[in-house]
């Protein structure tokens, strides 16, 4: 679960990480009363949303009038936002964050992921950071110091305190660095962070150490030890059909391809993207609907898959264990019925009740005449592909 620039800025500045002050808007008006709050200096407007880029797409701006102010935040509230890290369809904005702008000497990176080539939680941290750090990491890799951290423990005071020296802090600042970074790991382990980043960590021409980008995402499968936290995500960041198969309990990602796949099992599900590869086709997503599909489950999985217009054809895998064979031929009957299947069913079922589960299916064909058996993995993956070439 991703959260937005203010929200981790408020946790990063509860956690002892210094920020500047910030407020939100949602009209352009409200972003130059809030400049002229901040004493009509110096502005930075920006936009919020779950997507990195915003200061090379536009989406950053320093303003230093009231008008400039409004202005910047109504381009910003008026158009997606479109970067690299977003697809060509972009993201709404629909929240701003105003901050006094700040006077920028030095610009360092310092995040916190997990480094799944190590195994490990990891510390990451550049001299070099700002909106050029994908170039740094790809041109001289050697600029991006890696530091593993202990798996319950986190950061170490010696390894903060190393980290800060790489980095080149010296003196008072030093100290300060290492003492940030010590925090930043507190706040990753703390709230289950799958990323805590900030980019950059600044210092300001007067010396100070602040934080002036940050961002925070959480694992979902610690969610339910987080309510506090749960009730930040903003909906209108996701796409439609991420948050409908979240609410549905279904594990759900798009993919390219034309083929829908709806499977139980994540293993299986693998396989049946493997196999539908195979043999020439490409899977238009990956669905696990775990392995108590109920009725209701398989219909919103069903709706979802067709809502996507890639989708040529569903090839349906089920292994009927906890849910047998014939409770989810009735699902797909119902969905069927309900939904009506506008394109090819490939449905290949084995388990518990199979036997009872094929008369179902067959039953139901006169009603869905796209619906059409397997017998096997292999025999499903062929028929699904013939069916759409
Ligand atoms: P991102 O592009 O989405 O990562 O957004 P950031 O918040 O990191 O802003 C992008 C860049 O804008 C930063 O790397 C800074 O160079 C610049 N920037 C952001 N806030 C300020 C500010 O208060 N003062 C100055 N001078 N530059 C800023
Ligand atoms: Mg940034």
């Amino acid at each position: 679960m991703k959260i937005h620039e203010y929200q981790a800025r408020r946790i990063l500045s509860e956690n002892g990480i210094p920020v500047p002050a910030g407020e939100t808007v949602l009209q352009p008006e409200e972003a130059s009363i809030i400049f002229k709050k901040f004493g009509g200096q110096m502005c930075v407007v920006k936009a919020q949303v779950y997507a990195g880029g915003r200061g090379k797409a536009g989406f950053v701006k320093l303003v230093k009038t009231a008008e400039e102010a409004r202005d910047a935040a109504k381009f910003m509230l008026t158009h997606r936002m479109v970067s690299p890290q977003t697809g060509p369809e972009g993201v709404p904005v629909n929240v701003l964050l105003v901050a006094p702008g700040v006077d920028i000497a030095r610009e360092y990176y310092i995040g916190i992921t997990i480094d799944r080539s190590h195994n490990t939680v990891t510390m990451i941290a550049s001299a070099e950071g700002g909106v050029e750090i994908e170039e740094v990491a790809a041109r001289s890799p050697e600029k991006v110091l890696k530091v593993p951290l202990h798996p319950l423990l986190g950061l170490q005071g010696y390894q903060a305190r190393e980290l800060a020296y790489r980095l080149g802090f010296e003196g008072k600042l030093a100290g300060e660095a290492a003492k940030l970074m010590m925090n930043l790991s507190k706040v990753f382990y703390k709230t289950d962070a799958s990323l805590a980043e900030i980019n950059p960590l600044v210092v300001t021409r007067d010396g100070q150490l602040l934080a002036i980008d940050a961002k925070i995402s959480f694992d979902d499968s610690a969610m339910f030890r987080h309510k506090e936290l749960e009730v930040l995500a903003d909906e209108t960041q996701e796409k439609p059909l991420d948050v409908r198969a979240r609410k549905a309990d279904l594990n759900y990602i798009a993919l390219d391809g034309t083929i829908g796949c709806l499977v139980n099992g994540a293993g299986l599900a693998m396989a049946t993207m493997d196999i539908i590869k195979l043999h020439g086709a490409e899977p238009a997503n990956f669905l696990d609907v775990g392995g108590s599909v109920t009725s209701e489950g398989a219909v919103e999985a069903f709706k979802i898959i067709l809502s996507d217009p890639k989708v040529k054809g569903i090839l349906v895998n089920i292994f009927g264990g906890i849910a047998k064979c014939d409770l989810i031929a009735e699902a797909l009957v119902t969905a069927g019925k309900e939904i009506g299947f506008k394109v090819p069913v490939v449905v290949r079922l084995e388990g518990t009740n199979v036997e009872r589960a094929r008369e179902i299916l067959a039953n139901a064909k006169a009603e869905l005449p796209t619906l059409i058996a397997a017998t096997d993995l292999t025999d499903a993956a062929k028929k699904m592909v013939a069916a759409v070439a």
